[in-house]
């Protein structure tokens, strides 16, 4: 919970001038949305995917704004999110439709959302001016802000972030509204693009956006440390295999841990021999294929580990990026997929 509050600090350091609205989509990344909202009370609003989603943070006491990333303002969503004071995204012309032909209890913010090269949700640049009218013109509608998503923000090196960032800028010259363009990625590494709100995900939960660097590096710290301990150890002999279609062979007598974790868990099938796993502190690697309910680790460099030592397979002393890298998947869907059998424990600090 203090590693959250931290991170969001790092935010308002990053980008004083700017309103933060914390994404907390997919249970927050993982972590269990409603104690990140609770930990990040400070932001300035949440943003989440569906309107379900805004409910459950409703229902739990949260007065935030509440930003609708993914369902828009669609004739089914519209009376929940008048009712509930959500505000969803202007993406498509049946949603201007349902704005315009429906009857609000109370007329609602939205976000106008812009395709400037993600080329998923969004209006062509050319469409804004025709569609802001129309917005602007119905009652259903109280204000209208603007909003782009980013394709490149975590390849500090790519030019097109900044051709997106300019074409953002032409398509909304002229019209007023709050305007929103920077995730993670354009939050650390590009200033240019944090205009009135920034939208924080990955970088709250201490991960970094970017490919080459951790969030450490980053200057974040990080939330998640998933931990789990050794069942076994056992002495394998030189030429004997160990696990699933016997991929790793034993090179020489080694001692080898059995450890209670899997992809039942959410540990990645996919993590390589040699993905690093930290029994009591030490880096070991991974050999043989990950199991539903178990790894294996060659213990050499740990010789002395016994059944119930503590393993840590990501979080703090072992970077989520270094394992994410391994699995070739990125940390966003390592910390998104531990699963319900996993018992989370909320730690705090004063
Ligand atoms: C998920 C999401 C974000 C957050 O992205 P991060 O890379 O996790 O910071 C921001 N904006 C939109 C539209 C999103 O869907």
């Amino acid at each position: 919970m203090a590693a959250l509050r931290y991170n969001l600090q790092q935010v308002s350091r990053l980008t004083p001038a700017s309103h933060i609205m914390a994404v907390i989509k997919s249970d927050g990344y993982g972590h269990g949305m409603l104690r990140v909202a609770s930990a990040l009370s400070k932001a300035d609003a949440f943003a989440v995917t569906s309107s379900d989603e805004a409910i459950k943070l409703r229902k739990s006491g949260i007065i935030h704004p509440i930003i609708l990333l993914g369902d828009g303002a669609g004739k089914s969503e519209l009376s929940i999110i008048s009712k509930e004071l959500l505000q969803p995204t202007v993406f498509s012309f049946e949603h201007i439709r349902a704005l315009e032909q429906t009857c609000l209890p109370r007329p609602v913010d939205v976000w106008l959302k812009i395709d400037t090269g993600m080329h998923r949700l969004g209006f062509h640049p050319q469409e804004v001016s025709e569609v802001y009218a129309r917005l602007v013109r119905c009652d259903n509608v109280s204000t209208v802000n603007f909003m782009t998503h980013l394709a490149n923000a975590d390849d500090r090196e790519n030019p097109m972030t900044d051709l997106q960032i300019d074409l953002f800028d032409t398509s909304v010259a002229g019209f007023a509204g709050q305007l929103s363009i920077a995730n993670s990625g354009a939050i650390i590494g590009w200033p240019r693009s944090h205009r009135n709100w920034v939208r924080p995900g990955i970088m709250l939960y201490g991960a970094s956006p970017f490919l080459e660097k951790t969030g450490e590096e980053n200057g974040l710290r990080s939330v998640m440390t998933l931990t789990s301990e050794i069942m076994a150890v056992k002495m394998i002999r030189k030429g004997e295999a160990v696990g699933y279609g016997s991929t790793w062979v034993c090179s020489e007598e080694m001692p080898v841990a059995v450890i209670a974790i899997g992809y039942g868990d959410g540990y990645p099938r996919h993590a390589q021999m040699g993905t690093p796993v930290l029994v009591n502190g030490v880096r070991v690697p991974l050999v043989g294929r990950v199991s539903m309910d178990m790894i294996t680790v060659d213990l050499r460099k740990c010789p002395r580990a016994v059944p119930g030592d503590p393993v840590v397979l990501w979080g703090t002393g072992l970077p989520v990026e270094e394992v994410a890298r391994k699995a070739e998947t990125i940390s966003y869907e390592l910390l998104c997929g531990v699963t319900q059998r996993v018992s989370f424990e909320e730690v705090d600090e004063k």
